[in-house]
């Protein structure tokens, strides 16, 4: 017997079970709306013409490939910061925010949870209930006890807003918070303008730690609506985490390209500070990769290619909210009576549609119409071809 010999085998991932289960499906009107990534109207994952045009261009300049600094390209961090922070900002301006490059937004919590379990160790985070299934492993793998405080409410089909503000508020002082900057993810349930304000307060007034995690920016009401809670916080004061995903935005799930950035009080303090997350980077995995980094810097910085961006990704926010709309307004012919108007009102690619778990295996079972077992469904996995299949069999399992 080796150490191997006792190893047992790990759990299934769930979601990619799903997809497992889709592609061994042999019907040809299988629709999987388990995924989480942004399909286009033809089903297919878009390759963005800016990313595109940006790699040609990086192609005719044919650079070696040596190693990047260790906090990843330095066009892409600045060009990232300004994103999230805005170049105008005074985190910006006053040198006090930091950027590291980093394996999507997967890999920038992760540098992030690790930073923060060497200089907080005793501190506990809090998730949200429900969040993005890898959140808990990811900082409880970092050596952290997680916590969820309340989100979701079934019965309203929105944000339990009083119970998130209650827990917030008797959170030790110290304590990181995991917030969705925007398009929560599972439910697509976020909080409004107003909520927000009293997040910050109470997230200030006790000294939490935020830790937003954007994964989604310009998938829910623009790239700057979105980032705004970003720069609120920011404004506040205090230390604050933000891990940002280009993944989805970019449609560059492959390259994962990501940032961490980390505001602090002062130039001198942030300096500090990054010079131990990069001692965090050295001993994961020295630094990142090169050609992400240099397809999103080049689109951030080239006027005409960050246009096309931006249009490219207006695009395909109009069209999840397209399929919103035409989702609620094909359910009231085949499930007359039931209000489906709350899918209208989430944001981004996921909708917690209310089936249950049953009705979940009944559409895998009897129409091949794949969705997670909470009843999530990626909005961007409908379109115009597979839609009045689905809305059909939500009718007859609902
Ligand atoms: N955070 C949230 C909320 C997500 O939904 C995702 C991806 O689905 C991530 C982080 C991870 O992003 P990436 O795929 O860039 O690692």
């Amino acid at each position: 017997a080796s150490l191997l010999t006792a190893i047992e085998m790990a759990p299934r991932d769930p979601i990619l079970g799903i997809t497992e289960a889709f592609n061994a499906d042999k019907n040809p009107n299988k629709v999987n709306l388990g995924v989480g990534v942004y399909y286009d109207d033809n089903g297919k994952v878009p390759l963005l013409e800016c990313v595109r045009k940006a790699e040609s261009q990086l192609m005719e300049k044919a650079t070696p490939r040596t190693y990047l600094p260790i906090e990843g390209l330095a066009a892409y961090d600045k060009a990232v910061q300004e994103l999230v922070f805005g170049a105008d900002s005074a985190v910006v301006q006053e040198k006090r925010a930091i950027t590291v490059q980093a394996l999507g937004g997967t890999g920038a919590l992760k540098l992030g949870a690790d930073f923060l379990k060497r200089f907080s160790p005793n501190a506990q985070v809090w998730i949200s209930d429900p969040s993005w299934e890898n959140h808990r492993a990811l900082f409880e793998s970092a050596g952290f006890t997680v916590n969820n405080y309340p989100y979701y409410d079934a019965s309203t089909r929105d944000v339990n807003f009083d119970g998130m503000l209650k827990a917030l508020g008797e959170m030790p002082a110290g304590s990181v918070v995991v917030l969705h900057a925007c398009c929560h993810n599972p439910t697509g349930a976020d909080l409004t303008e107003a909520q927000w304000t009293d997040v910050i307060k109470v997230v200030t007034e006790r000294g939490l730690v935020p830790f937003l995690d954007m994964a989604y920016q310009g998938f829910g009401d623009g790239i700057a609506e979105d980032g705004k809670v970003v720069r609120r916080f920011a404004d506040a004061g205090g230390a604050l985490f933000v891990s940002n995903s280009f993944s989805k935005s970019f449609s560059l799930y492959g390259e994962r390209v990501g940032a961490l950035s980390i505001v602090a009080a002062s130039a001198e303090e942030a300096s500090r500070v990054l010079s131990q997350l990069k001692r965090v980077v050295r001993t994961n995995y020295s630094n990142p990769p090169i050609h992400g980094g240099q397809v999103v810097a080049t689109v951030l910085s080239t006027p005409e290619l960050r246009n096309m961006w931006e249009e490219e990704l207006a695009g395909m926010r109009v069209r999840i909210r397209e399929m919103r709309q035409a989702l609620v307004q094909k359910l009231k012919d085949k499930a007359p009576g039931q209000d489906f108007d709350f899918v209208i009102k989430q944001r981004g690619m996921f909708s917690y549609s209310g089936l249950t778990k049953a009705q979940v295996e009944r559409l895998r079972s009897e129409f091949s119409i794949y969705a997670v077992d909470t009843g999530r469904i990626c909005v961007a996995a409908l379109n115009s071809r597979n839609i009045d299949a689905v809305v059909e069999a939500i009718g007859k399992v609902l």
